[in-house]
C-alpha cells in the first residue's frame, strides 16, 4: 500500500486547516495510513515527522507491518497524553488536531489539560481520504466479493429441513476464516419467515420456516477490506404475494444501479429505488437509506441516502440495497456493491439476483 501518498494528502488536509499536526486515535484510520493491525495504537503525523505509539505487545508487530517511515515511540507506561504528547510536541507544534467523531471524552478532558498545547477538533480528516480507493485497495474488494460469492454459493447445497439459522450463520463465519479472511465482516443476518421482516434481524436458533423469505445478508473482511452482500432467497417455495414483492425490490435496485454514477448526489440514487417502491405502494416499508461505502469498513462513506447531497465520485465504493419489510410477515432486501467509475459504475458483485427457491 502507498502509505506514503496517503501521507501526503493527509498533509495538505493539515495545512488547509492550519494545524501543525493531527493526533489519529481511531483504528481504522490508523489501518489504512500505516497498515497496523493491533488493536492498541496512535498516530502523530507532522508534515515533516510522524511518530506510531504503543505498547509493548506491539514493538515487533511494528517492525513487521508498519509502513510510512513512523518512528516507533514506546507507550507500555500508558502516558501518552500526560508525558509523551507535550516531549513530541517539543517547541514546534502548538495546533494539534484531534478526530473529534472518534476521542473518548475522558481522553479529551486530559488533552484540554496541556497548558502549552492548543487541540483543535478535526471532521473525518482521514475518513474523507479513505472515500476514493485506489488500485490496491480495489483489487482487495474485489477479492472480499469473490469470497463472499463463494461462501454464498456453499451455503446453499447446506440448507436442508433441520437447518436453523445459527446454523448458516456459524457457516459463513468458519468458511470465511477457512479461506483466508480474518473474519465475517459483520455478525451475519439470517432471518427466515417474520424474522425477516427486521432488516437487522441477526439470527436465532431456530429453524428456517418453509414458504417465507430467507434473508441472508453476509460479508467477509480479507486482507482488510470488507464485503457486503445481500440476497433474499424462499426456503421449500415462494408464494406468489412474495413473487410480488421480490420484483418489485429487485426492480427497484436495478434502477438505483443505473443511476449510480459521477456527480449524482446520494440523495438522487436513493431516490430512483424509492419512488419505484412507493409507486408500488411500499413506500412505509422501506425504512432505511439506500446504501452505504464499503472498505476498511464495511459500513462507510460515501451514504446514499435521501438527504445526502454529496456527489458520487469515481473510485466511490457503494451498496444498493432496497428492501420491502411487512411487520409480522417478513422482507425482502437484496445487496449488490458497485464500484464508481469514470463514466458510469461497476456492480463487483457477478451473482444473479433472480428469484431463488432454496432447500
Ligand atoms: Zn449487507
Ligand atoms: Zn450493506
Amino acid at each position: 500500500m502507498n502509505y506514503s501518498a496517503r501521507l501526503d494528502r493527509l498533509n495538505q488536509g493539515l495545512q488547509s486547516a492550519g494545524l501543525d499536526a493531527l493526533l489519529v486515535t481511531y483504528l481504522p484510520n490508523i489501518y489504512y495510513l500505516s497498515g497496523f493491525t493491533g488493536s492498541t495504537a496512535t498516530l502523530l503525523v507532522t508534515g515533516a515527522r510522524r511518530w506510531f505509539i504503543t505498547d509493548f505487545r506491539y514493538h515487533e508487530q511494528f517492525a513487521q507491518q508498519v509502513g510510512g517511515g513512523y518512528e516507533l515511540v514506546d507507550n507500555t507506561s500508558k502516558k501518552l497524553i500526560e508525558e509523551l504528547l507535550p516531549q513530541l510536541a517539543g517547541s514546534e507544534l502548538r495546533r494539534i488536531g484531534f478526530e473529534s467523531d472518534r476521542l473518548p471524552h475522558a481522553q479529551f478532558v486530559k488533552l484540554q489539560a496541556l497548558p502549552e498545547l492548543s487541540f483543535e477538533p478535526t471532521t473525518l480528516l482521514v475518513d474523507n481520504l479513505r472515500l476514493i480507493k485506489d488500485a490496491e485497495e480495489l483489487a482487495r474488494l474485489r477479492a472480499a466479493v469473490a469470497l463472499n460469492e463463494r461462501i454464498f454459493t456453499e451455503l446453499r447445497g447446506l440448507i436442508g429441513p433441520e437447518t436453523r439459522e445459527a446454523d448458516l450463520a456459524a457457516e459463513i463465519e468458519y468458511r470465511a476464516r477457512h479461506y483466508g479472511a480474518e473474519a465475517a465482516s459483520f455478525s451475519p443476518i439470517i432471518a427466515s419467515g417474520v424474522n425477516s421482516a427486521k432488516p437487522h434481524a441477526g439470527f436465532t436458533a431456530g429453524k428456517l420456516v418453509p414458504g417465507t423469505p430467507l434473508t441472508i445478508d453476509m460479508g467477509v473482511r480479507l486482507d482488510g477490506y470488507c464485503s457486503d452482500m445481500t440476497r433474499t432467497v424462499f426456503f421449500r417455495d415462494c408464494p406468489p404475494q412474495w413473487e410480488k414483492v421480490y420484483a418489485i425490490v429487485r426492480e427497484a435496485k436495478r434502477l438505483a444501479a443505473a443511476a449510480i454514477r459521477p456527480g449524482v448526489t446520494g440523495a438522487a440514487v436513493d431516490a430512483a429505488a424509492r419512488l419505484h417502491i412507493a409507486d408500488a405502494g411500499h413506500g412505509e416499508h422501506f425504512g432505511h437509506g439506500l446504501g452505504h461505502g464499503v472498505g476498511i469498513e464495511v459500513h462507510e462513506g460515501p451514504r446514499l441516502a435521501r438527504t445526502v447531497e454529496t456527489a458520487l465520485a469515481p473510485g466511490h465504493i457503494v451498496t444498493n440495497e432496497p428492501g420491502i419489510y411487512l411487520p409480522g410477515e417478513g422482507g425482502i432486501r437484496i445487496e449488490d456493491m458497485h464500484l464508481v467509475t469514470a463514466d458510469g459504475n461497476e456492480n463487483l458483485n457477478r451473482l444473479p439476483d433472480e428469484l431463488l427457491v432454496v432447500g
